[in-house]
């Protein structure tokens, strides 16, 4: 092969020579040749002009982006507080240094908070980027001759790449071979319509852009086939170029975080309001101006849900990431809490459903029925009457792109390209036929690719003198293209009794779930040969049914799904008999006996969206077979009219609309194409069913999670206000909770247990019940009843023990002073009992029906960890002098104690008896 001794670098190649050459000399051009590089040409071309990879954009620095976070409301707000209580101390004479205590304070909460929004920035940015690498981008190329799959990154200059529909273009190419190849360049040129390519010469006087033979890394292949030599990678292409212009990248808020943070500004204007309110109560009442002023800006430092934007972040950030783990990789945070109100699954059956493994097991021709023994990739097997057969699968296996390849280093036989021909590969190996000698009998002169619309593939080969086009297919498309069929006594014509034959000997196989290809083939007279000659008046040799057992997973998968009230609808391209098997065998059709089946032919004709509508707002299940994209794009759009909430998968590049108009378009990590990857909001690594229904169940558990630390949040906050009205109202000249404590409260029993409950695993049952509804508002009637629930039980301990801690004394309220030490372990006594009334809490909020014990005391080690340490926490603050100073607290009795645990416990308990009064009415009815 030609290699260059030096290769320029791929910016300085001369882009009119790639232009005007004519396909074979091009190669010359970048140094390589029709068979490739060599692996070692490759591997030094990489290490000499680096990846295929464009650099990432400069990142804002880490120092404005910490500043970025004091642009928060909240922040505003509090900085704008600790400012005016420095102020009070400054003018206050004499001056109280408790005022400058709390504006340091108030400053330090600001700074945590910074701290912890910039480090969940970062975490969330870190999860996004992994999740990026994560996706799979293979090319696929030729390197000495051998097509192998590498990765996009590593592709070079003067790589010769395969292309197929729906692939990426993964580098700036020259076309060299072009089957009705077709390019979407959207990205580059705004133009949405694709564009044909061609291998030719193109004029020197045509501009870049605009030549016919040239092919840019970021589009993608929209029909057809063909090979194209690479001339340009990485910062070196047109889209490195843009992409260096243009890209920025916009953080994605999704309407879960909008609605937080809306809430957010509402609460925090709520706050103002009330502390305006209690200073004009406390004010005329004799309050010095000062000390009210700075009580009110307490209050409303009390009532600023801080912590809240970050711990959202990391809840969704850890959601995330656990749906990684079970092999669903998010692209946007959005689909996280979409797919927890998923409410319908349409899915593909091949590979979603079914493991893809084909292995042929029976194949028909008109002298008779052969079996084929041995499963897998592995050649080991034999095929019965083995002499008749052989013509088929020479023919099938000459129509085929995928590979087998031999084990190595231990692993087993792997393919690479589409498993169905691999499987007619194996079959033709089984049948003693030596198909790469076969090849070279029968050279390929030309192909009309695969597509899901046609359910067709054709390749052209010349052998001994003449002319054959090969076809293999979906049986019904293809008997409809053959006149004839070859029998033992010759070809005869096709009558109608041999045509219902055909069909019956397909229903007999698809009808035992397997997978049905039938081949033919015809002679080509005349030098042109079109598509529609080729595939047409054929004659038909046999059908091929191959085995694709359904994935063990799926059927609990499926099973789970009913039971979480999720419908799921299979939308296959395959044949409806085989649809319908492996429904059954996955559990997806409940009922025995025939389910209806709505084929592409039928929504072609008679079902209109209307009917479509009507059909699929029934009760009976439905099945869609022999469909196209665009039908499953019309099924997704009906079910959207219901008011589903409707998660599709798709694969191929057709079914790129449909993923896009789904709510959660679904791709397939493994065997899907570029474009349905690019398309979709989610990508499942092992392409299987089962991780759909495992992200589904993360993304409940999420929305379940945020409702959880949203109740703990909010019942603090009543427990903190509670008493501080009830003393504002009631006349008490003192507070029973001062700002210092508030936030200590806020940050020693707050946002670390909130944090712990973002991360808490799927509660049991998240799946048994039925999906939330669409409209349902985070922000509900159910969550506000549970927190004023929880909240008034802990209002009420606060309140009652700092009262009755005062009345233990004997000493009337109004003669009460700040410096009377029982005023000082009352103050403690408010503080202790909200945080340890928050430590029961935390477990509280963990359900809304399960018991604690069910759920396991220590089942969320964090969250004890994060409850004991804010109980830690307050003990320093009761015991420790210099705390006490700060705080205004004092040291309490075992027997105060003793006290704030039953108080505080008392959440726990009164929550206990409502699950299990819930229980138990759900149980009789
Ligand atoms: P699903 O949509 O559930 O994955 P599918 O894989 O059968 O089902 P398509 O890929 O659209 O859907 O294939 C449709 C039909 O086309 C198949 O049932 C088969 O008969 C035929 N077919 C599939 N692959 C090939 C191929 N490589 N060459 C020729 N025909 C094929």
């Amino acid at each position: 092969m030609t290699t260059a001794p030096s290769i320029p670098r791929a910016g300085e190649r001369d882009v009119v020579a790639v232009q005007t050459a004519e396909p074979g000399a091009v190669f010359d051009v970048v140094g390589s040749s029709p068979r490739g590089l060599s692996s070692q040409e490759a591997v030094s071309r990489l290490a000499e002009h680096g990846r295929n990879e464009l650099p990432r954009l400069a990142e804002r620095s880490p120092v404005s982006r910490f500043l970025g976070q004091f642009t928060d409301l909240f922040a505003v707000v509090l900085l704008v507080a600790s400012a005016f209580t420095l102020a009070a101390y400054l003018l206050g004479t004499p001056r109280d240094v408790g005022n400058l205590r709390l504006a340091i304070a108030i400053l330090a909460v600001v700074l945590l908070n910074a701290s912890i929004g910039f480090g969940q920035e970062y975490m969330a940015e870190r999860t996004a980027d992994a999740m990026r690498d994560m996706v799979p981008h293979q090319a696929r190329v030729l390197r000495g001759g051998e097509r192998v799959e590498v990765p996009a990154a590593e592709l070079v200059v003067g790589d010769v790449v395969v292309l197929d529909a729906g692939d990426a273009v993964s580098a700036d190419c020259r076309v060299v071979e072009a089957h009705d190849l077709a390019v979407n360049n959207v990205v580059l040129t705004g133009e949405s319509d694709s564009v044909g390519r061609t291998a030719d010469a193109v004029s020197g006087r045509v501009a870049r852009l605009e030549a016919r033979n040239l092919v840019w890394m970021g589009t993608t292949v929209a029909a057809g086939a063909g090979k194209a030599v690479v001339t340009g990678t990485g910062e070196h292409t047109e889209f490195g170029r843009i992409y260096r212009l243009t890209a920025r990248t916009t953080p994605d808020r999704s309407p879960l975080q909008l609605q937080i943070t809306h809430m957010a500004r509402r609460v925090a204007a709520a706050a103002f309001a009330l502390g305006v309110v209690l200073f004009a109560v406390r004010l005329p009442a004799g309050g010095p101006l000062v000390e009210t002023f700075v009580f009110a800006l307490g209050v409303m430092v009390a009532c600023v849900p801080e912590g809240l934007p970050a711990t959202l972040s990391v809840a969704m950030a850890i959601g995330v990431r656990r749906m990684a783990r079970r092999q669903a990789l998010v692209k946007k945070l959005v689909a996280v809490e979409t797919l927890g109100s998923t409410t319908v699954i349409c899915t593909d059956k091949t590979g979603t459903l079914t493991k893809a493994e084909m292995t042929v097991t029976r194949l028909w021709t008109a002298a008779r029925t052969h079996r084929v023994t041995g499963v897998g990739y592995a050649p080991d097997g034999s095929v019965s009457d083995v002499d008749s057969a052989r013509e088929v699968l020479r023919v099938a296996a000459l129509c085929c792109d995928a590979r087998v390849l031999p084990p190595k280093a231990g692993d087993g036989w792997r393919v690479l390209g589409d498993t169905t021909e691999a499987a007619l590969l194996v079959a033709a190996a089984k049948a003693g036929l030596d198909v790469d000698a076969e090849r070279r009998a029968a050279p390929r002169v030309g192909e009309f690719p695969f597509d899901s619309e046609r359910k067709l593939m054709t390749t052209v080969h010349t052998h001994d003198g003449r002319t054959w086009a090969h076809v293999k297919g979906a049986p019904g498309e293809l008997l409809a293209r053959c006149t004839r069929i070859r029998t033992e006594q010759g070809d005869v014509a096709l009558d109608d009794r041999t045509r219902a034959e055909v069909l019956a000997a397909n229903d007999v196989m698809a009808g035992s779930a397997l997978r049905v290809l039938a081949v033919a083939i015809r002679e080509i007279r005349g030098a042109r040969t079109g598509q529609a000659e080729a595939e047409n008046d054929l004659t038909l040799l046999g059908l091929a049914g191959m085995l694709d057992p359904p994935r063990p997973e799926v059927v609990d998968a499926v099973a789970s799904c009913r039971r979480a009230g999720i419908r799921v609808i299979m939308v296959t391209g395959d044949y409806a008999l085989t649809a319908e098997a492996i429904a059954h065998r996955v559990g997806i059709l409940a009922a025995p006996g025939r389910p209806r089946t709505v084929t592409g032919a039928d929504l072609d004709g008679e079902i209109d969206d209307s009917a479509l509508r009507d059909l699929l707002a029934g009760k009976g299940d439905v099945l869609f077979a022999r469909v196209k994209p665009e039908h499953k794009m019309r099924v997704v759009a009906a079910l959207k009219d219901l008011g589903e909430v409707v998660a599709v998968t798709g694969d191929g590049a057709n079914d790129a609309p449909a993923l896009k108009r789904a709510d959660i378009g679904v791709a397939m990590g493994a065997t899907g194409t570029d474009v349905a990857r690019e398309a979709a909001v989610m990508v499942l690594l092992d392409d299987s069913f089962a991780s759909i229904a495992a992200a589904v169940e993360l993304g409940r558990s999420v929305y379940a999670n945020i409702r959880k630390f949203l109740v703990y949040l909010f019942s603090h906050n009543i427990g903190e206000l509670a008493p501080i009205l009830v003393a504002t109202f009631a006349g008490f000249p003192l507070v029973p909770i001062n700002a210092m404590q508030v936030l200590a409260i806020d940050l020693g029993s707050d946002v670390l247990p909130a944090l712990a409950l973002g991360a808490e695993a799927p509660e049991p049952g998240v799946m048994d019940l039925p999906p939330r509804g669409r409209r349902e508002r985070l922000f509900s009637w159910s969550l506000v009843r549970r927190f004023l629930f929880l909240g008034s039980i802990q209002a009420a301990s606060a309140t009652a023990l700092f009262f009755w801690h005062l009345h233990t004394a004997g000493i009337p309220f109004d003669r009460f002073t700040a410096v009377n030490p029982v005023y000082r372990e009352a103050l403690t006594m408010t503080q202790a009992t909200i945080v340890v009334s928050q430590f029961f809490n935390a477990f509280t909020v963990r359900s809304d029906r399960h018991s604690i014990l069910r759920l396991g005391l220590l089942s969320n080690r964090k969250l004890v960890g994060a409850g004991l340490i804010g109980i830690a926490i307050m003990c320093a603050i009761s015991y420790l002098p210099p705390l006490q100073a700060v705080f205004h607290t004092a040291p309490l009795s075992p027997v105060d104690w003793l006290l704030v645990v039953g108080c505080g416990s008392l959440v726990l308990g009164a929550d206990e008896i409502r699950k299990f009064l819930l229980r138990r009415k759900e149980a009789t009815t």
